[in-house]
């Protein structure tokens, strides 16, 4: 289970314990950076980013400032959720954990190697309009299926970039990169490797540019593009991460009106900066149940009625 808050209401909950602005960004940096598992501190400290994406339960717990409701809407989360533990399917899901269980179905589609994302839009009555994931573009090879055998041997030759096969000066730093990992393949697993990581090295950069995937949530808007859409504007967007400045300035533009989240990482407040203006969608921390739970506790034991009849006989 994850209990969030949204960035702004943490951080202003911190300061308010006297916590100082430096404080907050150590904690950010030991417990919300993205370790690598050969990491020693990956052990010692907290990944709440592996956490929130490995959650099935989801409260949301803002800031209220009505003081005699205070709590309503914590307890309620709660409430429902040990209704459903105690008695699955005695209601059925929202409309909001409904399209975040189709946007988390999405996600395990995913190809990239690092993290999976999944995205869905609806127009504004919850009616889905298309789902993205976060891989290359369709006719480019998932980082997943790729790998540093093939593309030193000149295998496959097709998932590779001209860019990959031809520099001289990047094979030569792939070829000593790739040495650490030269036992992979003996091990029954496939060598795959992430393209922006190696450049990244490669070019001494911290670049997100040369990722080869699309995001989930750009995706999405594209399949829409594609596809042939009767335009979105009053639309919503799910995503199981949250969005990131580029995907959420292009949810603006498309006039999407609310953006249901679940990963409120440190920087999401830059989107509220980034946006402005005055079409500004919501920024909504997802609550509710998805992956695993949807199902356990949204699958009735047995059919209702027959649970009555069998009680009555
Ligand atoms: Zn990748
Ligand atoms: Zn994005």
């Amino acid at each position: 289970m994850a209990v969030s808050a949204p960035e702004f209401d943490r951080q202003s909950r911190l300061r308010k314990k006297k916590y100082s602005e430096a404080d907050i960004s150590f904690i950010d940096t030991i417990e919300y950076t993205p370790k690598d598992l050969d990491n020693t501190q990956y052990y010692s400290v907290q990944d709440i980013q592996a956490c929130l994406q490995r959650a099935d339960l989801y409260v949301s717990n803002p800031n209220v400032s009505n003081r005699v409701t205070e709590f309503h809407q914590l307890a309620n989360q709660i409430i429902k959720f040990i209704s459903l533990i105690r008695r699955p399917g005695i209601v059925t899901p929202s409309a909001v954990e409904r399209c975040m269980q189709i946007a988390y179905t999405a996600k395990l589609n995913s190809g990239c190697i690092s993290r999976q994302v999944g995205a869905a839009v609806t127009d504004k009555n919850y009616s889905i309009r298309s789902i993205g994931w976060n891989d290359a573009p369709h006719g480019h090879v998932p980082c997943n299926l790729r790998n540093r055998e093939d593309l030193s041997h000149g295998s496959d030759t097709g998932a590779y970039s001209n860019y990959e096969k031809s520099d001289v000066k990047y094979l030569n730093y792939f070829t000593e990169s790739s040495k650490r990992f030269i036992e992979i393949p003996e091990e029954g697993r496939n060598n795959a490797f992430c393209f922006k990581s190696e450049y990244n090295v490669f070019k001494n950069e911290k670049n997100q540019v040369h990722t080869r995937s699309l995001h989930a949530e750009e995706n999405a808007f594209l399949q829409m593009a594609k596809y042939g859409s009767t335009g979105i504007e009053g639309g919503l967007l799910f995503t199981t991460a949250s969005p990131c400045e580029l995907c959420a300035k292009k949810a603006y533009q498309l006039g999407i009106t609310q953006i249901y989240y679940i990963d409120p990482y440190p920087g999401i407040a830059l989107e509220h900066i980034l946006m402005g203006g005055s079409m500004n969608p919501d920024l909504i921390l997802f609550s509710g149940a998805i992956g695993r739970a949807f199902h356990t506790l949204y699958s009735p034991i047995v059919a209702y009625k027959d649970e009555l009849k069998a009680i009555t006989s």
